[in-house]
This record gives C-alpha cells, structure tokens and sequence, in this order.
C-alpha cells in the first residue's frame, strides 16, 4: 500500500490569515494549516492533518503505557449520575460538568474524568488480592464545560485524554505503581519532543495526597509555575502557596446583600460578617484601592481585622463583584499592603469557583460566600501557606526563582483510598479477610499536547514537527512543471517503498511560492524540492527547523532520508 498523500487529495485548505478570534499561537497555526476546524466554542474537528498528529500522539502514548503493564480498555463517556453523586462531584463539579437527561428523565453527565467508573469496574472484576496490582488506561473523549475555552484545542470543553488508574492493596504498591506512570510520562513527553518540567502539584477536587505536574513551559500556558535557575527545583505556585486543599463539603452558599454604601469601613465589614472588629479574618475578597485582595490568609499570616483597619486608613475597601472577576479566569488574588505586610497567592481554584459564581450578582455591595475562614470552611483545611514571588530564594539552594507560564500536559495522583471507600473496593487478602484498595490517577492531555507541541517548536512561518509526531517523514515539492511534478513522483515513490510517511505536493496551477509557503506552515519536518535542477535528476533538501538546505542527487536525498 502506498503511503504517498497527495496533496491535490488531500483535504486541506490553508488560510494565509490568522482566525479573528485566535490569541495563541497554536490556535493560529493549527487552524490556519488545515488542521483543525472550530465546530463550537471549544470544541474542534480534527481535520485529515490534526488526526495524524493526534494518532501519533496516541501512539507513542500506548505504547509507553503498555511497556509498564497497564492494560487498555475503553469506558464510556455517557455516565450514569450514581457513582458521581456518590463520590460527591455530581455536585462538586458544578457549571464544569456536562448533565444531561434521558427519555425517561433519569439523569446522566459526559464524563470529566473516570474514577468513578474504573473503581466500579474493578469491583466487578477483582475479587482477590492475586487479582491486583492492575493499572487501566483508556484514550477517550473527556467533557468539561470550561468557562474560557478560547485558546483552541489546548483548553476544549470536549477533548482527548488518556487517563489511567492503578490499583493496589498496599501502600507500597501504590507509590510503585505511581514510580512507574512517572517514569513512563517522563518518556512519553521526551520522545513527544516536549520541553516539560516535573512539579508538585495540589490535588484539586480530586482529593488525595500526593500529587505532580507536568508542565510545558510556554507563553500560552495558563498555569504559573517558580523555576530554579540554578537547581532542579520547580513548583507549580498554586502548590507552592497553599499546600493544602479544601475539602469537597465547600459549596457556594446563595449571595448575600450587605446594608453598607458601596464602601464599607472595617467596622461595616466586621459588623456584617458577625464578628469584632479585632477579628482574626482568613481569605474574605475585598477591593483595596482597586485591587481584588484576599484579606487575612492562613498560617502564620493571618490578619488581624483591627489592624487592618490601621494599616489601611488611608485606603478604599470596597466588596468585590462579577465584574471583577470577567476577565480573570485564573482568579489569581493579589494583595500588597503596606507595613511590609506582602501577599500574593493564587487561590485555590475551586475557592475562587465558588467565589465567581455568587459574586455572579454582579452588585456593589455584593459579599462572597466560601471565603472566609471559620464560616465557610476551617482553618484546619489549610496545613501551611508559603508566599512565592519572582527572586524568592529556592527552598532547595537559596537561588532567586523565576515565575514563568507553562501548559499542564500531565498530572498523576497518588488518590489513596478515597474512591475505593466511596465504592467499597476490597478485595480478599492474603489473610483470608477483606482488604480496602489503594488507588492512583494519571492523566495526559493527548489533544493538548498537540497544541502544546505547536507551542513550543512553532516558528514565524509555521508548524514545525518533531519526526514521530510529524504528519508525515518528508513533504516533496514539485516546483515546476511537467518535468518536476515527474520527479516528485517518482521520488515520492521511493521514499515510501523506503518505508517513509510521503506527502507529495504535485497540485496544477499552483505556484512554487504557495506550495513552499504552505509546506513551511504545514510543518513536516524535512522537505524536499524537485526545481530547476530536475533534468539533471538534482533535488534540494531543506530541514524546516533550520532552514538548512542541500543540493543533492536523488540518490543521495533518499539515504540521507532514510
Ligand atoms: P487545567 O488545570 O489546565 O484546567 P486540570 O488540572 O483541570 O487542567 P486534570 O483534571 O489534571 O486537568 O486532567 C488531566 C489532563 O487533561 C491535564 O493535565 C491536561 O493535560 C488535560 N486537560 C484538562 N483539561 C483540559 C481541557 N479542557 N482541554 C484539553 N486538555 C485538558
Ligand atoms: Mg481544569
Ligand atoms: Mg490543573
Ligand atoms: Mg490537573
């Protein structure tokens, strides 16, 4: 079978503008290369050249995971609401969930993530412990109603993840089994031709201890992360800054009205929330001279309300509102108070969640519920708070750190026991007497890696792939006529009885400078030019990453190829 893609077949049609509505580079380019198309807000079809990519993503992903053991299953993305309401995210998840109903009004959601479902099934078929340690993965289509889903496929609202779980009956087995999802992620992401570093994470609504990230610097990124310049050290700021979560029981409670003016004093602030004004005060979001500020954090930082008032005499204190909040997905709060009194956090997502939603009433006067401490949630929820900023010294060697963005394209979890309480997952121990699972959860973003790849190997005229990721090995041109469009053919041929993945420009009509301009942008890494030198059977090789050419005979050009 001939592995030449033509491309007067081939379904693309490259656009020279960028899209009116793309803000990142990969968004531009991969739509402007015919890789994928906007079908709704943050949701994408993949297009002939996209699903290559995605495939060979899925790929080098499969075959990672089954190196370590795991075992591939499929799991639908249509769920019952059941599991979900009893592990609590029915709820938890609020606006982020898809939920939907059936003909006979019986409830069901598009599945975020699978921990629910993978305990279930492993309930159903493990009943022993010779039964375990077992790791599942899936590749499958994951549902999140994201609020801003504006950077292309790098954050859908439907997209391809590859989750995985393990299972085992002991501690021991589970930082083994997560050890080895580590190491495969570690492989998986270098052979992906990805720049990724490795930070601790928190745990987020998924509940558990031990937790990393992968991360892909880029500009595009929506996550923060501290570097070390010097040492290997790196962490992600929401980690860094709260080392602990909040517990799933946190919910938005209704809005509430404040009878102050639009500026309330500290004595107006104290009065409403029922305490004195020489309160203790921990995470309540007020605007300090315009800016959005968490007064009073946990720890050894917390603020006394009565001083407070104090320090900002001279300052306005105003409640936050919707407003605030429109153009700031990443709901980072930042605080600079005076008297050396420095703070500056992100907060926990899903406190800031719960803080956009009520203060949805979009009204001056308008007090957020879920933060602040003590009413909405406990102090103890919290364990410690570190404050991070750029030049802060590396905990692991006093360098000055650097805050850079970066793409979360992997996340593992050390989950513990948490679902396979929810689910009673046991099974018979060696003993005789039933023992309680211990379980992981492992996620690669497989349709955000394509985006983040774009991100960090894109150049000024286009896509530029790595080879296992390309959509194909070499991308011929026929620069010419008859006599190069021959050539190209004929070298193509070769190519691919060589075993190489050809795509071969040959379109009619179609200028030299459209097709070279469209094979910059399509990104294939190495591309070949049958031009003026065709009669003497010479082709000109270029790498697109270094724009390096050479001229040479066919013959040479297909062993230097293969
Ligand atoms: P983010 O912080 O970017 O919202 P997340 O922490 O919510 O991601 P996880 O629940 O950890 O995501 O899911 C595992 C992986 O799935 C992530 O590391 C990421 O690569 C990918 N992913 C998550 N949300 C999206 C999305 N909306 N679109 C594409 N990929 C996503
Ligand atoms: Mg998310
Ligand atoms: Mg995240
Ligand atoms: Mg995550």
């Amino acid at each position: 079978m001939s592995q030449v893609q033509r491309m007067s077949r081939l379904m693309v049609k490259t656009l020279r503008d960028d899209p009116a509505d793309a803000e990142t580079l990969s968004h531009k380019l991969l739509v402007r290369a015919g890789y994928v198309r906007r079908t709704s807000a943050g949701i994408w079809s993949w297009l002939p050249l996209g699903k290559k990519v995605l495939d060979n993503i899925s790929r080098v992903v499969r075959e990672e995971m089954d190196a370590i053991g795991a075992q591939e299953v499929l799991l639908p993305a249509l769920l019952p609401r059941e599991p979900y309401e009893a592990s609590g995210r029915w709820e938890e998840y609020g606006d982020l969930l898809f939920r939907l109903k059936d003909r006979k009004g019986a409830d069901y959601l598009l599945g975020p993530t699978h921990e629910e479902i993978f305990t279930q099934v492993v309930k159903d078929q493990c009943t022993s412990y010779k039964d375990l340690p077992v790791m599942l993965y899936q590749i499958q289509t994951k549902y999140r109603d994201e609020a801003r889903p504006r950077s292309g496929v790098l954050r859908g609202r439907e997209f391809q993840m590859k989750d995985s779980y393990s299972f085992d009956t002991t501690d021991e087995g589970l930082v083994e089994s997560y050890a080895l999802h580590r190491a495969a992620y570690q492989k998986i992401f270098a052979r992906l031709g990805l720049d990724f570093r490795i930070v601790s994470a928190v745990s987020g609504a998924m509940g558990g201890s031990a937790s990393e990230e992968f991360l892909a610097p880029a500009a595009a990124g929506e996550d923060t992360f501290v570097d070390c310049p010097a040492c290997d050290y790196a962490a992600n700021t929401e980690a860094v800054t709260f080392a602990a979560t909040v517990p799933a029981a946190v919910e938005p409670g209704p809005v509430e009205e404040l009878d102050t003016p639009d500026t309330p004093t500290i004595e107006t602030l104290a009065a409403h929330l029922g305490v004195p004004a020489s309160a203790t005060l921990k995470n309540l979001l007020v605007k300090i001279d315009g800016e959005i500020t968490a007064v009073g954090v946990p720890g050894d930082r917390e603020v006394d309300l009565g001083k407070l008032g104090e320090h900002l005499a001279p300052a306005v204190v105003e409640l936050v509102t919707a407003e605030d909040f429109e153009d700031r997905p990443e709901l980072v709060r930042g605080y600079v108070g005076p008297q050396g009194l420095k703070i500056r956090y992100i907060a926990d997502p899903r406190i800031a969640l719960g803080t956009a939603w009520i203060t949805g009433a979009n009204k001056p006067g308008t007090h957020a519920r879920n933060v602040v401490c003590g009413r909405d949630f406990e102090v103890d929820d919290y364990l410690d708070v570190v404050v991070v900023e750029e030049g802060d010294p590396c905990p692991a060697c006093g360098t000055g750190l650097k805050l850079d963005r970066a793409i979360e394209i992997g996340h593992i979890f050390q989950l513990g026991r948490k679902y396979a309480d929810t689910f009673q997952l046991d099974v018979l121990g060696q003993q005789g007497k039933p023992v309680r699972v211990t379980m992981g959860s492992y996620g690669i973003g497989v349709s955000r890696a394509v985006a983040a790849l774009a991100e960090q190997s894109a150049d000024e005229q286009g896509l530029c792939w790595p080879r296992e990721i390309a959509p194909a090995d070499v991308h011929v041109v026929a620069a010419g006529k008859a006599l190069q469009t021959e050539l190209a053919l004929d070298v193509s041929e070769q190519l691919s009885a060589a075993g190489l993945r050809v795509l071969v420009d040959e379109r009619p009509g179609v200028s030299p400078g459209v097709k070279f301009t469209d094979a910059e942008l399509i990104g294939v890494p190495k591309i070949l030019v049958a031009g003026r030198r065709s009669a003497e059977g010479v082709v000109e090789l270029k790498d697109r990453r270094t724009g390096e050419r050479e001229e040479l005979t066919v013959a040479e050009a297909i062993s230097r190829l293969t």
